[in-house]
């Protein structure tokens, strides 16, 4: 898996690092097993409707969707299932990476804390390293300035074959640019526009979008922001600037509600993850990715003419 993180260097910022322990949610030895589902648990195909239920739409509202949802799940079925899911998406990212004819990109967005980094750890988690290409996106640097806000993230897309991962993305410049000020409005106006034409470029060229809001409550972003400060394993991830970020919530939840509704399409679907339960989170982003690698039906190329049967001395 290759990483990447392009905005200003932050000292304070580690990626992965040797080990990010203390809240690693599953083993990694154990994704690629071959793990039935267990306990109770909605017996239909998808998981519940976890996907019909957690896309969007263009007249989306979070006041219809509860950051709590289960689907119906319980805690102990949900992490055995997980697994296979992870299990069955390792499988499709093989047909991918080897077909080489389309891509797959995945925008995670969220407020602090809701889980962008424990989704990246649980759920890519079993997949070809070869075949990923993480990015998070940071404030963006002196040259990154210098250029429309597309650029930094266009290089970044994935290369046919590929899964690209973004942790924050060009949302970002219709999210705290908005809510900060940081554009004057009538520049960030016109962004949803040009947000919703460079994804159908991408769709038109083969690589699929799709996109994640982790919706976390109010009250669970204090509780693992307060978490973060009282424990000395987490406080590397504390910041100050996040207490400011948390202040300005109702202006956060306003931005994504309009960003959510004026980019969701068809072919570039936005979906809302509930983010208060990680097991869940973990669950329906795992169910999400295979559906959307399921619609791509990735297949092996033909081999050479002549190969079947060869033998090798
Ligand atoms: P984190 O992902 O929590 O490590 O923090 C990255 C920070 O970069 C967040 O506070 C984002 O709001 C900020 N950021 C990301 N993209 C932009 C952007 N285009 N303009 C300004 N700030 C950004
Ligand atoms: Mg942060």
């Amino acid at each position: 898996m290759s990483v990447g993180r392009t905005g200003a260097y932050d000292k304070h910022y580690r990626w992965y690092g040797s080990g990010v322990t203390s809240d690693t949610e599953i083993d990694p030895d154990e994704t690629t097993a071959d793990t039935e589902p267990t306990g109770s648990a909605p017996e239909d195909l998808d998981l519940g409707g976890v996907v019909a239920r957690s896309r969007a739409g263009s007249s989306f509202s979070l006041d219809d969707h509860d950051p709590r949802d289960t689907f119906g799940w319980d805690k102990e079925a949900a992490k055995a299932r997980v697994l296979s899911e992870i299990a069955v998406v390792a499988e499709l990212q093989k047909l991918l990476f080897a077909e080489r004819k389309q891509a797959l990109l995945v925008v995670l967005q969220a407020m602090d804390a809701a889980g962008k980094d424990g989704v990246l750890r649980t759920v890519l988690t079993g997949l070809n390293p070869a075949g990923v290409h993480v990015t998070s996106f940071g404030v963006p640097s002196e040259e990154e300035l210098a250029h429309d806000f597309l650029w930094r993230v266009h290089r970044q897309t994935p290369a046919k074959g590929q899964i690209g991962v973004f942790n924050r993305s060009h949302y970002e410049d219709v999210l705290v640019v908005r809510v900060k000020g940081l554009a004057p409005a009538k520049v960030w106006k016109k962004r949803y526009d040009h947000i919703a034409a460079f994804e159908r470029t991408l769709v038109d060229d083969g690589t699929a979008v799709v996109k994640l809001y982790l919706n976390v409550s109010n009250e669970k972003q204090r509780e693992r922001l307060q978490d973060r400060v009282d424990s000395p394993d987490e406080r590397w991830k504390f910041r100050r600037g996040d207490l400011e970020d948390r202040k300005l919530w109702p202006d956060y939840m306003a931005a994504y509600t309009e960003a959510i509704r004026r980019t969701d399409a068809d072919h570039a679907p936005w979906y809302v993850v509930p983010a208060d339960r990680k097991w869940v989170r973990n669950l329906v982003v795992a169910r999400i990715l295979r559906h959307e690698l399921e619609q791509l039906d990735p297949k092996f190329p033909p081999p050479e003419p002549g190969i079947a049967g060869t033998i090798v001395e």
